[in-house]
């Protein structure tokens, strides 16, 4: 079969990535891809934010190696993308980088929680401890729905990211899937089937089959990402993404170049 782009992979200049771009390439090659992307996490304007992103004065390095895999690897598209992470108050701040590169999509992802607190950080997982679940899931999807309506994202990064640890709330997530989701259809933004849920502890695609189900629904748009953070991730697991979107009725995923889409055959 034919795989949809796998759009969000990482590089090491994130300082938790393995491998270089090149090998990224060659594997997403062997493995019969014929589109990818980069889609590592953007640089904050402070460089001691926090120590999993690459540093600012890395940006253009960024650029460089991707463009280098473009050349190297003709019979691939690679597309030049970032991850970037919403934090209200962060809006100058993303215009900015959107503005600095010919990207050809950006990732909006919400890893923030507040402003010191990223809840699929391992180092901080402790903090889930002290709080009530659907009040972490709540902040979460409200963040989440800012984001969206900022207008500064093609793609959704991991939706459904705080089940990472398996950590689930026990009131129904229903309402707060449905609230973000009329967001998300409202502002046109694209959803990704990110495989990474499957190598965490909560098993499962972010995000879930309930949550997808309702996007479905809402005809909200899909992309497909591995967030290989090593060249053996590319590709992960897509036959189990691709036969999910497929049995939700999707038939189409959208490809991006210039931040423009096109709807793809899926
Ligand atoms: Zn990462
Ligand atoms: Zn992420």
């Amino acid at each position: 079969m034919r795989w949809p782009a796998d759009y969000h992979t990482h590089t090491p200049l994130c300082r938790h990535a393995s491998g270089e771009p090149a090998e990224y390439a060659r594997r997403a090659l062997e493995l019969g891809f014929e589109e990818i992307g980069f889609s590592d996490h953007s640089p904050m304007q402070r460089d001691d934010f926090d120590n999993w992103r690459m540093r600012l004065d890395q940006l253009d390095e960024y650029v460089q190696n991707v463009r280098r895999a473009q050349r190297d690897f003709p019979n691939l598209t690679i597309r030049l993308a970032l991850e970037m992470d919403y934090l209200p108050g962060f809006e100058d701040w993303i215009r900015e980088l959107a503005a600095r590169h010919p990207w050809d999509y950006l990732i909006g992802s919400v890893h923030y929680v507040s402003d010191s607190w990223a809840v699929d950080n391992p180092a901080e997982v402790h903090q889930w401890k002290d709080r009530d679940p659907f009040e972490v899931w709540s902040a979460y999807f409200e963040r989440l729905g800012q984001a969206v309506e900022s207008g500064f994202f093609d793609i959704v990064g991991h939706a459904d990211l705080p089940k990472k640890f398996n950590v689930y709330p026990t009131r129904d997530c229903g309402p707060l899937f449905d609230r973000f989701l009329d967001r998300a259809a409202r502002s046109g933004v694209a959803i990704e089937l990110n495989t990474a849920g499957l190598r965490k502890d909560c098993r499962e695609i972010y995000p879930s089959r309930a949550f997808l189900e309702r996007a479905a629904r809402r005809r909200i748009p899909i992309t497909f990402g591995s967030d290989a953070h090593a060249p053996a991730e590319v590709g992960w697991e897509f036959a189990a993404a691709v036969d999910l979107a497929r049995s939700l009725g999707y038939r189409e995923w959208r490809q991006f170049a210039g931040r423009k889409f096109v709807a793809a055959p899926l």
